[in-house]
């Protein structure tokens, strides 16, 4: 045992780590053997950014619809961005463990999930014609794991993740890593005694979330979520902003910092006093072939807020009409909520025909078969001498009251927030932007520890079922996020983060002995001290290299010159307009403060 003040050798053992970690790391490599096949032209199918400078930067090849190879520029990337993963998640007390890929239907068909989960799932059959999933994610099979070993509270809290190829058959891939069929995951789970516990589990990672992102280069917001179809209760998206490509809309508030999915998001309101219309009834018009809100408008010369539009869906097996302003859109997940089921569905025309009677285009709340549950947004309510169908051919009412003539309905927040609807916490105009997701958590409770008995036994003994969390990020998506915001015209502009490679070296003229000696030895030295660096030693016109390292996108680029005659050399940052001359021997000292800063 060491004494109070004994020296001990943990300091030279903690350098040898440091030692082998980079070397595990690779710090260097010549242009000439390096394989990133670069590619002058856009792919013609990439449509977006970041897939076409994936390709063109030789950082992924596709085999097939969503699936992709990582070369290794590509992966030197994907694994700098699992290693700052790693290092927060292993900050917070989580241990990693590796799951399996193929799980065996049996459990899925515990919780009900092997067809609940639909055709995203991809399954494959073994040599006895039994059935397995390949993970799309891992809820079953952690909770399988945790059940037949925790038993005791005092085994609690305990939160576990890996960082794993994820399988969806996803309906589209598209857009390169940013929707994939095999991509690549973290998944963290977390199990605790009770839900104070799992609210502490989930504000650690939510935490953690937001410095991985930050790390990586990326502005993610938490944003409000619907926990949808995966059940429980709380959950965040982390949504990068981003206009070009963003699949989700993200409703947010830049005066309260409110942020929230479209799906979920909701907008100030106050309702008007209860309009009481005793006397009269709506009259009908004729609208010949007037079927559009804004065909019947116009016919009409009434405002489209005037109007009432009605939209039937099939919501479980049942048909029910949903009822918005002229001018709002259904929010189908809101609907879906208030109606306690999984999702509705758009019905078609000859369901349309059934339940109103008339064509699509001329439905309406009025006089439909008592059976059809009619849900009003709560803003329709508000409105006085409306437009809405009349469930006729060609006709539409006027004169509609909403409280006087929509009398068996249920009134609800059922819309889609739009640009300029009012804050709900602060009443300030709220924008509206397209997001990518890049990361989700979310407090699951006891849906799966309940499904599949994952019990514990509290301090009196009483047997209670394990309360979950489950916290995913999408590694391959978070790189292609990444190029999304951070590129020009000319290529990548890596974060020194997760850079590849931190430095490439560039003689200008590789037959040149000085200019080559010279980069040589910045290259040499630079390795010793742990600086990932490319040397590009081809003997090619220095024009085509500089191309190269811009669209590669390594942050600091040394070009060896002529100018290495007066001690100096060209120093420049990718995200930087202008080179600067550098004395040769202040640059590697320049290097090392960027490299070492963005550690
Ligand atoms: P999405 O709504 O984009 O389909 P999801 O909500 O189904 O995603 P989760 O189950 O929350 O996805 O998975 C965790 C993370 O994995 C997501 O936040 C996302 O970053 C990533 N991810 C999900 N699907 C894909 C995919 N097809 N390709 C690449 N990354 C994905
Ligand atoms: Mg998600």
């Amino acid at each position: 045992m060491l004494q109070r003040g004994q020296a001990s050798n943990y300091r030279f053992e903690c350098n040898k780590d440091k030692l082998s970690r980079d070397r595990f790391w690779g710090d260097n490599m010549r242009m000439s053997q390096l394989y990133a096949p670069t590619l002058r032209e856009v792919p013609a199918e990439a449509e977006i950014v970041s897939h076409q400078l994936l390709l063109r930067a030789g950082l992924v090849r596709r085999i097939s619809a969503g699936i992709y190879t990582y070369l290794p520029l590509g992966y030197r990337t994907l694994r700098k961005i699992m290693d700052i993963i790693r290092e927060e998640m292993d900050k917070t007390g989580a241990q990693e463990l590796m799951l399996p890929v193929i799980q065996p239907a049996e459990l899925w068909h515990e919780t009900g999930r092997w067809f609940d989960y639909g055709d995203e799932m991809m399954k494959v059959v073994d040599r006895h014609g039994r059935y397995f999933a390949l993970g799309p994610t891992h809820e079953e099979v952690i909770t399988d794991l945790v059940r037949s070993e925790i038993n005791s509270y005092r085994q609690l809290p305990v939160v576990m993740y890996q960082i794993q190829n994820k399988y969806r058959d996803e309906i589209r891939p598209r857009f390169g890593l940013l929707r994939g069929r095999e991509f690549v995951m973290k998944d963290a789970y977390s199990f605790d005694r009770d839900y104070d516990g799992l609210d502490c589990s989930y504000r650690t990672m939510y935490e953690a979330y937001q410095r991985i992102f930050a790390r990586c280069g990326l502005d993610a917001r938490p944003v409000e979520a619907d926990s949808g179809a995966i059940g429980g209760t709380d959950t965040h998206e982390f949504m990068v902003i981003c206009d070009d490509v963003g699949e989700a809309d993200i409703a947010h508030c830049d005066n309260c910092g409110y942020a929230a999915n479209v799906e979920k998001a909701i907008s100030a309101f106050t309702p008007g006093p209860k309009v009481v219309v005793e006397e009269g009834s709506p009259r009908v018009v004729d609208t010949p072939e007037k079927r559009t809100i804004t065909e019947v408008a116009d016919f009409l010369s009434v405002p489209v807020t005037h109007l009432i539009k009605a939209l039937v869906y099939i919501a479980g097996d049942r048909p029910v009409m949903a009822v918005v302003r002229g001018d709002h859109e259904v929010n189908e997940v809101k609907l879906a909520r208030h109606l306690e089921v999984l999702e509705v569905e758009l019905a078609d025309s000859s369901v349309v025909e059934q339940v109103t009677g008339a064509p699509v285009g001329f439905g309406g709340p009025i006089n439909l078969p008592e059976e059809i549950p009619v849900i009003v947004d709560r803003e329709v309510m508000e409105l006085r001498d409306a437009v809405c169908g009349a469930n006729s051919l060609d006709q539409h009412y006027v004169g509609v009251e909403p409280w006087r003539d929509f009398p068996q309905v249920e009134v609800a927040d059922i819309r889609m927030v739009t640009a300029g609807d009012p804050c709900p916490k602060c009443n300030a105009p709220l924008s509206v932007a397209p997001g990518i997701e890049v990361g989700q958590v979310f407090k699951l409770g006891t849906k799966y520890s309940q499904a599949m008995n994952a019990t514990y036994l509290d301090e009196s003994g009483k047997e209670q079922p394990l309360v979950m969390g489950c916290y995913g990020i999408g590694v391959s998506r978070t790189l292609a996020a990444v190029i999304e915001k951070h590129h020009d015209d000319d290529g990548i502009i890596w974060p020194v983060s997760i850079a590849p490679y931190h430095v490439i070296v560039v003689p200008v003229n590789w037959k040149d002995a000085e200019q080559k000696t010279t980069a040589e030895e910045l290259y040499q030295r630079m390795q010793e001290l742990g600086i990932e660096v490319i040397l590009d030693d081809r003997d090619e016109r220095p024009g085509v290299k500089f191309k190269d390292a811009d669209l590669i996108g390594i942050p600091i680029r040394i070009v060896v010159g002529r100018s290495v005659k007066d001690g100096k050399v060209e120093f420049k940052l990718r995200w930087e307009e202008k080179a600067e001359l550098v004395e040769l021997s202040a640059v590697i000292d320049k290097v090392s403060e960027i490299v070492h800063t963005a550690r």
